[in-house]
């Protein structure tokens, strides 16, 4: 029944009591939780002389291959981490979001870095910047993964999912990772922790476990080092002043509980679309993980003449709610994660009612199957308060199925309501009318890490008020922890130092892999699309053979493409017009830049799949000739699927210029370039 941490590569149980952490339905026993006697000191380090070395010898693409792995191997096992989680109170919808929610998360930054990232072992941010007037002098930001350990301190409501979407940016990274989970649950964090090292796919190093207390790991992080924190705002304060963290500047990031709102738009009349589903949110957020999400709907602002009406629809929705054992399938809503966590939310619903909440709607307390006192069973309660300004409702979060309605007068007050929350993590707005979103979303941004737009048009398709989703942000400011998580790419770069470089423009090219322009180029008598993926290098380039741009190329062009756009066919019209004279047509240029540059027969070059950055910067006439240059820009080896061609995208940046040097184009083109069939690892 003891839980162990792991820890510098070995599984560590501890020889003390510990704490019984009982389970959420029935209150028997589960686990005792002890650290104690683990050596943090040893982990730390052991993190960074043996996991990050470990982790930073592979690219981006090549951690992402390991996470995707990691993923199916989990989704394969998780019918067990279902079973187990049914004793943390939750329903089986509830684990959804926590189990294949994380698994998800996984997954979504496997694919990502595969996307957006290049396959190497740095991140060269945005696009080199030239800071003198020759440009021999440019700068750009680059990207390398922290030296030292990500600590992750997690909350109960989310074992799995909390451990996995800190984990996933971080590990794509390069960065290895310390976690932390809340006492209350860690039994089923762990035991998805020992099938992440039973599938062997991660180096060694790369993650470790404290189940229990984290006694002096503290004292024992530095400047490398960073701390992600979800859990109550009293201790994430406690925390993020450390004096350790302060004296070695450790980033703290850190996600707090938030009294998130749900506004009703003041268009809705009872009967629209948007009615119901403003009802149905507010009760999923109610009653979904029995309200124990940092993204729960608190506040519940309405339109003072709909209160009625809103009230009576939720109360019938609320009472749909049959409460139980969670892991029977006509129960709809599980206990809290234990009696004392009841405890704790029945206290604020009293401090609620002291100052002025009133109960609008208690549900029955009648139980299919658990414990009514050994389990942490609570109805969902619903509460309102007739004086909105002075609410406790913006300043209390009850951690359960607990909600206020409050009303409001204009949009004004609607958006001065919310914003007493001081913060919060998401907001959700009901509306069909497009102007009330606006305003409403304006009068909001600055409190909110997300906002939710919902109606009848997207209804089908959102994820809804509660679930933040790999690609866009999660955090909030304030109240919420002024903290930032997931949001794509953002959530990698946390864990990376981001340094401004600046140099000429061959050492930047060398640097960051990538051709900058003005830098020295590389000549073969080879044609580059006559070679291999791996045989091309950065800054190899080709200077084509000149073209000089005929009337018989406009008319053509025009012909085939059916533009006759007055500045290219009609003489009187382009004398007037900004270039005073005929001038070819843009694509006419690229299409003929194609015609210079390319090496027809068969070969390595497969497809050409896009352009980027097409600037037209010159206008080309009649009578001008033009050629182009042609350099690799940038390469990334791609992972071939079974049976597929193994192949890599070539980037080539195209400069076209005129008869005075003078350049008239720029753009990047992306090409499919065969790989040496040898180079690849069967
Ligand atoms: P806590 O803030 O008490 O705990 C969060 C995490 O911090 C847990 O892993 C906990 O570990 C750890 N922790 C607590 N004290 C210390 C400490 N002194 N040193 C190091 N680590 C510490 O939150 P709970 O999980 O108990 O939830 C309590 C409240 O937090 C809820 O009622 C709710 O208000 C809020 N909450 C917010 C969430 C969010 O996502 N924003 C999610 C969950 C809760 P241990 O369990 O071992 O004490």
């Amino acid at each position: 029944m003891k839980i162990s941490s792991y820890a510098a590569g070995a599984w560590y149980q501890s020889p003390a009591e510990g704490t019984l952490v009982r389970d959420a339905v029935y209150g028997e026993p589960v686990a005792q939780v002890s650290s104690e006697g683990l050596d943090f000191k040893a982990m730390v380090e052991y993190a960074r002389k043996v996991g990050g070395p470990n982790l930073r010898r592979y690219t981006f693409h090549e951690r992402a291959a390991m996470l995707r792995a990691l993923a199916q191997y989990l989704q394969e096992r998780k019918e067990a981490f279902y079973a187990l989680s049914y004793k943390t109170g939750a329903t089986r919808y509830d684990s959804w979001f926590d189990i294949d929610g994380g698994i998800g998360t996984f997954f979504s930054y496997s694919s990502l870095a595969r996307r957006e990232l290049p396959n190497a072992r740095f991140l060269a941010e945005d696009d080199p910047l030239t800071l003198s007037k020759q440009g021999t002098f440019l700068g750009r930001h680059i990207l390398v993964p922290k030296e030292g350990v990500a600590v992750h301190i997690n909350a109960f409501n989310f074992p799995l999912w909390g451990m996995l979407e800190k984990l996933a940016p971080g590990l794509i990274a390069g960065v290895p990772a310390i976690v932390k989970p809340a006492t209350q649950t860690a039994y089923l964090t762990e035991a998805v922790f020992r099938a992440m090292l039973e599938a062997n796919l991660l180096p060694e190093g790369a993650i470790q476990l404290v189940c229990g207390g984290i006694g002096d790991l503290f004292d024992h992080l530095n400047e490398q080092d960073s701390v992600t924190f979800t859990g109550s705002a009293a201790t994430g304060r406690k925390l993020k002043t450390h004096p350790s963290l302060i004296a070695h500047s450790v980033p703290f990031n850190m996600e707090a509980d938030s009294l998130n709102c749900a506004i009703l738009g003041q268009t809705v009349e009872p009967g629209d679309p948007e009615f119901g589903l403003f009802v149905k949110e507010v009760t999923r957020e109610m009653t979904a993980k029995a309200g124990q999400k940092c993204t729960a709907i608190r506040r519940v602002i309405v339109p003072r003449e709909k209160t009625e009406a809103v009230l009576e629809a939720l109360k019938q929705e609320l009472s749909q709610t049959r409460l139980g054992d969670p892991s029977r399938e006509d129960v709809r809503m599980g206990p809290l994660v234990g009696a004392n966590q009841r405890a704790d939310v029945l206290s604020v619903v009293e401090a609620l009612k002291a100052q002025g909440c009133e109960v609008a709607w208690e549900g029955s307390r009648e139980l299919l199957g658990g414990d009514l006192e050994k389990g942490g069973f609570m109805p969902p309660t619903l509460l309102f308060s007739p004086k909105p300004w002075d609410s406790a409702a913006h300043d209390l979060e009850p951690f359960g199925p607990v909600a206020t309605m409050m009303p409001y007068e204009s949009l004004d007050e609607a958006i001065a309501l919310a914003r007493r929350g001081r913060g919060s993590l998401v907001g959700s707005v009901v509306t069909y009318q497009p102007e009330e979103a606006r305003t409403l979303f304006f009068g909001l941004a600055t409190h909110h890490g997300r906002m939710l737009i919902l109606n009848r048009e997207n209804a089908k398709e959102s994820t809804g008020h509660g679930s933040p989703l790999p690609l866009l942000l999660h955090g909030g400011p304030g109240r919420a922890g002024a903290g930032e998580e997931l949001g794509g790419v953002r959530g990698i770069k946390h864990y990376m130092q981001r340094c401004a470089v600046q140099a000429d423009p061959t050492t930047l090219m060398v640097l960051s892999q990538e051709y900058v322009r003005g830098a020295r180029l590389k000549e073969d008598v080879i044609h580059p699309f006559r070679k291999y993926f791996e045989d091309l290098e950065i800054g190899e380039s080709l200077l084509t053979h000149r073209r000089t741009v005929t009337e018989a190329d406009l008319v053509n062009f025009a012909n085939v493409t059916g533009d006759y756009f007055y500045a290219h066919v009609d003489e009187i019209g382009a004398k007037d017009s900004i270039f005073g004279k005929r001038v070819a047509h843009g694509y006419f240029l690229i299409s003929a830049a194609a015609g210079l540059f390319v090496s027809p027969a068969p070969g390595p070059v497969l497809a050409n799949y896009g352009l980027e950055n097409l600037r037209f910067i010159e206008p080309v006439g009649m009578g001008d000739t033009i050629r182009a240059r042609l350099t690799v820009k940038s390469k990334t080896a791609k992972d071939p699927r079974p049976g597929e061609r193994p192949t890599g995208v070539v980037t080539w940046a195209v400069e076209i210029t005129n008869q005075d040097g003078k350049t008239v184009a720029l753009y990047d083109i992306l090409t499919l370039v065969e790989r040496r069939p040898e180079s690849v690892p069967q």
